[in-house]
């Protein structure tokens, strides 16, 4: 585990290595503290795919709330399956 990178001119970790600047002092940061352009690819994937489950499940969450709704009116009530994600 390499040591946590630090700001060189307030010595404060750097949290968000995708930012030049350093969050609390706004420095600029040595390009060797902040993520290469490969790694910050992959970070972008990471956040990509992170972005489209968050979407995904508000959707999903949406969609069984109208469920709900619907099967109560139809006098079902709660507590019925909502299917594979219920
Ligand atoms: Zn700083």
């Amino acid at each position: 585990m390499p040591a946590p990178a630090r700001c060189p001119t307030c010595d404060q970790r750097i949290f968000n290595r995708r930012l030049a600047l350093c969050e609390f002092c706004g420095a600029l940061l040595p390009l060797s503290e902040l993520l290469s352009p490969e790694e910050l690819e992959a970070d972008e994937d990471r956040v990509d795919a992170e972005a489209r489950r968050a979407r995904f499940e508000r959707r999903l969450d949406r969609d069984e709330r109208a469920e709900v709704r619907r099967r109560r009116r139809r006098g079902f009530g709660w507590g019925f399956p909502l299917g594979p994600f219920g």
